[in-house]
């Protein structure tokens, strides 16, 4: 097989351009272990484009002007679960903290979560909840999408062939935000649920969004807008009850499936949980 090695973003646009039904590699964390479990036949034929030493990719901005953090596609785990993008995006690094091991949050790239678009993807329920765009740039056009309509079912994606995801722009919100995850261990785990709750102050409105409880990442609309009036936003509190309701409400939107991980049932339950519990983290 051929492997090309762009050192710019218009190279490999270019390069995709000319094939468009390349394998794009970034970290190699997801592809490789398609090809190791025979998920991916390679005929040897394909061209694959490595997309690591791209230095466009490679860096994140932050535009206080906007409340924006732009980032690379090719920004890793690792940069996302420390300062300073910790101190900016804080449900992300909490998210980032959960991924793989130090050695797979090394290399693997936001990009790569966001292209994958497993349900379980930890990335994603925080760029959802933060009504993140993911940026695209193909030979003849260059176009941006809210994260919502990018993920479009399990492993499915509005990406076109030839197109290279180049970032996702996120809202730095002004209020608490957090991730919460159950697995079937603390490490190096695939959620069996995950969640992101985030709150925007000024405009006194809770998010919540939900990984592995359908075929790609829901928010839970009715409990969002629940919560928005039910929270003492004076005080900054919310009341059992409301809590509880909150969780059922989240729980409702959820349409999970039964598999190896654990069953639907348990895991409408434990997504109700974790937002009961981010609910009241952010409203104690
Ligand atoms: C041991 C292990 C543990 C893991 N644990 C977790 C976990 O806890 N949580 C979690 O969410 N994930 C986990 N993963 C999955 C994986 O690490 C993530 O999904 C990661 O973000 C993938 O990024 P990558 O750069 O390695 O992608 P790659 O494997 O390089 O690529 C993945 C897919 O995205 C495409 N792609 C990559 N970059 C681009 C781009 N810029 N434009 C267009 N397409 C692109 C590739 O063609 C491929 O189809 C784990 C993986 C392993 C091996």
């Amino acid at each position: 097989m051929g492997v090309l090695v762009p050192s710019t973003l218009d190279a490999a646009v270019a390069v995709l351009g000319e094939h468009p039904d390349a394998l794009v590699l970034a970290g190699g964390t997801d592809l490789m272990v398609e090809v190791n479990e025979h998920l991916r036949t390679l005929t040897g034929d394909e061209t694959v484009v490595a997309v690591g030493r791209i230095g466009e990719l490679r860096t994140w901005a932050h535009d206080p002007t906007t409340a924006t953090v732009r980032l690379g596609a090719g920004v890793t785990y690792a940069e996302l679960a420390s300062e300073p993008l910790a101190g900016l995006l804080p449900a992300m690094a909490q998210a980032a903290r959960t991924v793989g091991s130090p050695q797979i949050r090394n290399v693997a790239t936001i990009g790569g979560n966001v292209a994958t678009c497993s349900p379980a993807g930890d990335g994603l329920p925080v760029l959802a909840a933060l009504d993140a765009t993911v940026e695209l740039a193909g030979a003849d056009r260059r176009r941006t999408l809210p994260v919502a309509e990018f993920m479009t079912g399990v492993k499915r994606t509005a990406r076109r062939p030839g197109e290279l995801i180049t970032a996702v722009s996120v809202p730095v919100l002004d209020g608490w935000q957090g991730y919460a995850k159950v697995g079937v261990r603390n490490a190096m785990v695939i959620s069996i649920c995950g969640a992101c709750l985030a709150v925007d102050r000024p405009t006194r409105s809770v998010r919540i969004a939900l990984g592995s409880v359908a075929p790609t990442i829901v928010r839970a609309a009715e409990a969002e807008a629940f919560a928005n009036t039910a929270v003492d936003w004076t005080a900054g509190t919310v009341d059992d009850e409301s809590a509880a309701r909150f969780g059922e409400l989240t729980a409702a939107a959820t349409r999970p499936i039964d598999d190896h991980r654990a069953s639907a049932a348990y895991r409408r339950h434990a997504v109700g949980v974790l937002a009961r519990r981010l609910l009241r983290r952010a409203f104690p």
